[in-house]
C-alpha cells in the first residue's frame, strides 16, 4: 500500500506515520527527518537545507524530489511505503506522478491553526535516532530521554519556536494545502479530524486507510 500523510506542521502526521507503518509493516519515508540527520552529519545537502527548516521556510523542491527519488528506490520500498511530510508542493505531487508513483490512500490529519500552535511548544525530538515524542500527546517514558535508543536525551526542535511555527502554517495553507485538492481530483483523498488522544486519531485513520 502506497500511503501519504498530510496535514499541518504539528497536526501529528509523524505519530500516525510511524503507528501505521508498524501496523502493515511498510517504512515511513519522512523527508523532515532524513533533512535533519542530513543537517546533523554536515552533508552537502544538510548544509543546503539548514537556512531554510530553521525559518520555516520549505527546501527547494529539486533537492526533496532528489531525496524522494532515491530513498524510493531502496529495497525496503518495494511492498508499499508512507509518505510523512512529502509532497509538500503541487510541483513536488507532480515529479511523485512522473516517477509513476501513485498512492491509494491520501490522509489529510485536519488540525486548527490555534491547536496546532498550543502543540508544537512540546514537541521533543531524539538528538540520536530521530525518534518524535509530544510532552503531552505522547510523551517519553520519563519524559526526557529516548525510549526507541536507550536513553539518549530529547530535545526542542528550533523550528518550534511561536514566530516559525507561524511562518510555516502560512508556508502550509500557500504551498502544500492545495494538495488536497489535487488528491481529491485523483478520488484518493480522505480527511480524518485530529484529536486530542494519538488512539482516537490512530482509529479514525485506521478507518480511512480500510485497515481493521
Ligand atoms: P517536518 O519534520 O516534516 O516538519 O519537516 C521539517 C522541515 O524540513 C520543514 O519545515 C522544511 O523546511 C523541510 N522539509 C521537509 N519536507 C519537505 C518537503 N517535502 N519540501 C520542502 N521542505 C521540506
Amino acid at each position: 500500500m502506497k500511503i501519504i500523510f498530510l496535514g499541518a506542521p504539528g497536526a501529528g502526521k509523524g505519530t500516525q506515520s510511524d503507528i501505521v507503518s508498524e501496523r502493515l509493516g511498510i517504512p515511513t519515508v519522512s523527508t523532515g527527518a532524513i533533512i535533519r540527520e542530513a543537517i546533523k552529519n554536515g552533508t552537502d545537502m544538510g548544509k543546503k537545507a539548514r537556512s531554510y527548516t530553521e525559518s520555516g521556510a520549505l527546501v527547494p523542491d529539486e533537492v526533496v524530489i532528489g531525496i524522494i527519488r532515491e530513498r524510493l528506490a531502496a529495497d525496503d520500498c518495494r511492498g508499499g511505503f508512507i509518505l510523512d511530510g512529502f509532497p509538500r508542493t503541487v510541483a513536488q505531487a507532480e515529479a511523485l506522478d512522473r516517477m509513476g508513483v501513485a498512492p491509494d490512500v491520501v490522509v489529510s490529519i485536519e488540525v486548527s491553526d490555534e491547536r496546532i500552535i498550543a502543540r508544537m511548544s512540546g514537541r521533543r525530538v531524539c538528538g540520536t535516532c530521530g525518534a518524535s515524542y509530544h510532552t503531552l500527546y505522547n510523551p517519553s517514558a520519563d519524559g526526557v530521554t529516548c525510549d526507541r535508543c536507550g536513553g539518549a536525551p530529547l530535545t526542542t526542535r528550533r523550528d518550534g519556536d511561536p514566530e516559525v511555527v507561524k511562518s510555516r502554517l502560512d508556508v502550509y495553507h500557500t504551498s502544500t494545502e492545495p494538495l488536497k485538492e489535487f488528491y481529491a481530483a485523483k478520488g484518493v483523498l480522505k480527511l480524518v479530524e485530529g484529536q486530542e488522544k494519538v488512539e482516537d486519531t490512530t482509529a479514525l485513520t485506521l478507518a480511512a486507510l480500510g485497515v481493521r
